[in-house]
């Protein structure tokens, strides 16, 4: 039986995140307010946007009555942590679909550990058919293979139409009190999402971690699929990827590290520190005009382990 306080705690509407101004004279010194909305403390078990993306498509698959949850990722993944971490509260089984055949023969990293301490079952797969993963074939025959055929799927860093509606929230907690709103992106579905909740002449920026040019056009697919149309208020600050997904070369770590003594707070290192080092950079080259307010969306809590070095 599931718990019901569990259930409720995962799938109620939750109450706005908080917002924190932080006195930095980074900013201050070109009349930049920086304010950090603290969407790491949305959810006691699931934190920043992967609650956000996950919570609306965990309605859908328990309205439906799944069996199961499919998602997918890499051996750091933070959405496959927080899937597991809802298949257990929620009591629905999980299964994992990880990138790398070769991990299946070592010890766990402390990220698949605790998908498996949370009771996801792990599958994983050659890079060259992760890949295809999307192609109704291939999936087909990994849900057959992971014995997971009647599963609820998630898309890879769980971004898809449901997902987004779940940032539009974010978005219009926003309302009224930024300029600008910052967030870094991975797949993009937080940025896609959030600028939908925007108010009229508020902007989205977002700050990729991988390299690739890809995800503008990405963002504007998941805009059609979930909105009808893509928008306008929003675009990305391409060169803040520091070499690629998980690199935190230690120019990096050194500036993560002082934010978190300036001001307190934990810096998460794949996307946060990016994403509040290219803040920095960018006041610095004029891009907010003087006494304007830049919100910067905490989207995470820091790795239990520390990615490879770059
Ligand atoms: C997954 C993740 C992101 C990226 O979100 P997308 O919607 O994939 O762009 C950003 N920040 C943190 C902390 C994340 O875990």
């Amino acid at each position: 039986m599931n718990d019901p306080v569990d259930r409720d705690l995962l799938l109620q509407p939750r109450p706005p995140s908080p917002v924190q101004e932080v006195r930095d004279e980074r900013f201050a010194r070109y009349g930049v307010r920086l304010v950090l909305k603290r969407d790491d403390l949305v959810h006691p078990q699931m934190p920043g946007n992967k609650w956000r993306k996950l919570a609306p498509n965990l309605r859908i698959a328990s309205a439906r009555g799944a069996a199961e949850l499919v998602t997918f990722g890499g051996a750091y993944s933070n959405h496959l942590r927080a899937t597991a971490a809802a298949g257990r509260l929620l009591r629905i089984p999980t299964v994992g679909v990880v990138r790398g055949e070769e991990l299946a023969s070592r010890p766990l990293n402390a990220s698949l550990a605790r998908c498996a301490a949370d009771g996801m079952r792990l599958h994983f797969v050659p890079r060259s058919v992760y890949r295809r993963k999307a192609e109704p074939a291939v999936l087909a025959r990994l849900l057959a293979e992971a014995g997971a055929q009647g599963a609820y799927v998630v898309p890879e860093g769980g971004s898809n139409a449901a997902a987004l509606t779940g940032c539009a929230e974010l978005g219009r907690e926003l309302r009224g009190t930024a300029d600008v709103v910052a967030v870094a992106c991975g797949t993009g579905g937080t940025l896609a999402g959030l600028a939908a909740g925007l108010a009229a002449g508020q902007r989205a920026l977002g700050v990729p971690v991988l390299e690739g040019g890809f995800l503008a056009a990405e963002i504007r697919s998941l805009q059609c699929a979930a909105f009808g149309a893509p928008l306008d208020n929003w675009e990305l600050a391409e060169g803040h990827a520091w070499g690629g997904y998980a690199r935190v070369p230690a120019e990096l770590e050194a500036f993560a590290a002082d934010f978190e003594q300036r001001h307190q707070v934990p810096v998460e290192r794949i996307y946060v520190a990016k994403l509040l080092h290219a803040l920095t950079s960018l006041t610095t080259a004029g891009r907010f005009r003087p006494g304007s307010t830049v919100t910067a969306v905490v989207t995470g809590r820091p790795d239990p382990e520390p990615a490879p070095a770059a």
